[in-house]
């Protein structure tokens, strides 16, 4: 991969918008060398809130590591992405506090602790020779906040949204964000992507009562998925599933409240 090039911009998000029986299609590879996410500026910023400042970030990450997040790369790249700039404006204030917040279309966006939480869990400790994990697959794109964090810690991202106004969103969040390696997709995130499979890493930001086959269909063997699912008990618990080569092996970790897993795309 070039790591000399300049980025060029604007950087071009693959986007897709299938019709309603078929599955989403491969997205375009953008040609653009990575680039630090820190260092873009979307053409829209809220200003005087002092949400710009890296010290606002690095008072979250403190928490986060107080709250137990330990992975130094899952920290960094939370320091890194500008949760403000996903976040409606009359919100923002709330951007770094730890808190979950509506995104629009009844759904949500994690606080910062589930989702350094489960990037944690997803990593789990495997990177490969660029410390990195592989390709990974995200169901539930949403404004697309996680999907940048993620894209900070994988060589590749394919992110689901089955709503297409949050499609949108996402894509008009991440436009000035030159991220080449974040794919986003329209389409049914119950079915995967097979396209991208077998995926290094498989994370859901929906809970559905049962996990959807394809998900762990696409999974790699040594690869770990992280979701929440309904418990026998009507409750929701984050799962982690990891795919060894003797067969599928499933923890069941703390109670977790995500919005529901749908099918089909509206
Ligand atoms: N990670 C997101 C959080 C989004 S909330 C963020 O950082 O903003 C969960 C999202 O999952 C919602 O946008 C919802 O529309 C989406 N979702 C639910 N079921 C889905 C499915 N089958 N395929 C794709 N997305 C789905």
């Amino acid at each position: 991969m070039a790591t000399t090039r300049r980025p060029s911009f604007p950087a071009r998000l693959d986007t897709l918008a299938p019709n309603k029986s078929q599955p989403p299609q491969a997205p375009r590879r953008a040609a653009q060398p990575q680039a630090s996410l820190a260092a873009a500026r979307p053409a829209v910023a809220p200003q005087g809130l002092g949400l710009d400042s890296s010290a606002v970030r690095a008072r979250m990450v403190q928490k986060l590591a107080q709250q137990g997040i330990t992975d130094a790369q899952v920290l960094t790249a939370m320091g890194t992405v500008e949760r403000h700039r996903f976040v409606d404006s009359a919100l923002v204030n709330q951007s770094y506090e730890d808190t979950s917040l509506p995104i629009g279309l009844g759904q949500t966006i994690s606080k910062p602790n589930v989702v350094a939480r489960m990037l944690e869990l997803l990593m789990g400790g495997r990177r490969d020779a660029q410390g990195k994990l592989g390709r990974v697959l995200e169901i539930g794109t949403g404004c697309g906040y996680q999907a940048a964090v993620l894209s900070l810690l994988a060589s590749e991202v394919y992110s689901i949204e089955r709503l297409r106004g949050l499609h949108e969103k996402a894509r008009s969040n991440l436009r000035a964000l030159r991220v080449p390696n974040l794919h986003l997709l329209l389409g049914d995130g119950m079915i995967g992507y097979e396209k991208g499979a077998p995926y290094a890493g498989i994370i859901a930001a929906a809970g559905g009562d049962a996990l959807p086959p394809a998900w762990t269909d696409q999974l790699a063997v040594g690869a770990r998925l992280v979701a929440p699912m309904a418990t026998a008990e009507g409750r929701q618990a984050l799962i982690v599933v990891e795919k060894t080569p003797q067969g599928l092996k499933q923890s069941v970790l703390e109670a977790v409240q995500f919005v529901p897993l749908k099918s089909g795309i509206a």
